[in-house]
């Protein structure tokens, strides 16, 4: 089977190379991002692999369905770039890996907090100046600081339990409760009480239209005044404009994000001789306060060896003409 892999980077290549190792499945791969222009590449494939940033709106699916393809099959977890209802209603099935390593993206998110924290950017560039004073690197202890988790899916457990280690005291809030997290003492409570209490506030549910800018105005002046803010899940979780001006007022203390609303044109490329046109995202990162990683959240060894691994079981699915085990369907 011939798959064309969008947005293809080195690493995508090798992993996905060893995974298909001893199948039929001969790898396509292109370097362009699917979008309304490069979706004609796509044409003589049955099934093409794509990531977070590719466009999969109607207007793509309906040049891909003009074509050969019907199978999507995305190399992540989240498909909130995917138009779902379209995708089914041409008949193009997509798949997914659910899971991967949510302990990638958990830690990253701790990862996050301890640099705003205890502020080791600054610190390794300092000491690396010979300049070894601590004016500006004070922190605060995390045992027995509230943090909120906003989503307590496969990523939310983990990094919950993380916290836990550091003593912290856990709140959440969630649509349906998990009890791994009940079980170590996590608290649920309504999404208000979440973000009046907690001191640091992580973002785990998907984007969804009910959870696009959940952290908008409103929330963030229900917010504990300086408490961090990280976000690691979906960049349209947080109104940007709003967290902008949370900062400037000092209502938000502090924000770790991996994911940034408009990162598509950014993220995952090497823009250092570029003009950044993006004026919102210039803003961002000018503030000390926040801490921009460009979505590497899921970027570790294991997760890129089991992404490779479970999206060549999809193929192979669908190849066999089976029931797909990951297929996302139209709730
Ligand atoms: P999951 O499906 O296991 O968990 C999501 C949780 O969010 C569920 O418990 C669900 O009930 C909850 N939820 C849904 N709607 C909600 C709402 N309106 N309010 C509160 N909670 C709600 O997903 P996961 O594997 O834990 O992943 C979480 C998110 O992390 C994904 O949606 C994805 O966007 C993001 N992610 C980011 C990276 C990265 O590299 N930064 C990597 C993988 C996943």
């Amino acid at each position: 089977m011939e798959v064309a892999v969008f947005g293809t980077k080195s690493y995508d290549r090798q992993f996905l190379e060893d995974a298909a190792e001893g199948t039929d499945i001969a790898w396509h791969f292109i370097e362009p991002r699917l979008t309304e222009t490069t979706a004609p590449l796509a044409s003589p494939y049955e099934a093409i692999c794509c990531f977070v940033n590719d466009t999969i709106s109607a207007g793509v699916l309906q040049k891909l369905a003009e074509g050969k393809t019907k199978l999507i099959a995305m190399r992540c977890a989240g498909y909130n770039n995917v138009d779902l209802p379209k995708a089914h209603e041409l008949g193009i099935q997509v798949a997914r890996v659910p899971a991967y390593s949510p302990h990638a993206v958990a830690e990253h998110a701790a990862g996050l907090i301890l640099t705003l924290n205890r502020k080791y950017h600054k610190a390794y560039n300092r000491v690396r100046e010979g300049d070894f004073s601590l004016g500006g690197l004070l922190g605060f202890d995390l045992h027995g600081k509230t943090v909120g988790v906003i989503g307590t899916g496969k990523i939310g457990q983990i990094f919950a339990r993380i916290m836990h280690g550091f003593g912290c005291k856990l709140l959440a809030y969630d649509l349906h409760p998990a009890e791994d997290c009940q079980k170590i003492g996590v608290e649920y409570l309504p999404l208000d009480e979440v973000l009046a209490q907690s001191d640091i506030l992580s973002l785990h549910c998907p984007l969804l239209p009910a959870t696009k800018h959940l952290i908008g105005d409103e929330a963030i002046g229900k917010l504990k005044p300086g408490a961090m803010i990280i976000n690691t899940s979906r960049g349209g979780l947080i109104d940007t404009m709003a967290a902008i001006g949370g900062l400037k007022s000092g209502q938000i203390g502090s924000l770790g994000i991996d994911v940034y609303e408009e990162e598509a044109d950014l993220f995952f490329e090497d823009k250092s001789e570029t003009v950044i046109q993006d004026d919102v995202f210039a803003r961002l990162v000018t503030f000390p306060n926040v801490l921009v990683t460009g979505h590497q959240g899921f970027f570790t060894h294991n997760a890129l060896e089991a992404i490779a691994q479970v999206t060549v079981q999809n193929l192979k699915e669908f190849a066999a003409g089976e029931d797909l085990t990951n297929e996302v369907k139209v709730s």
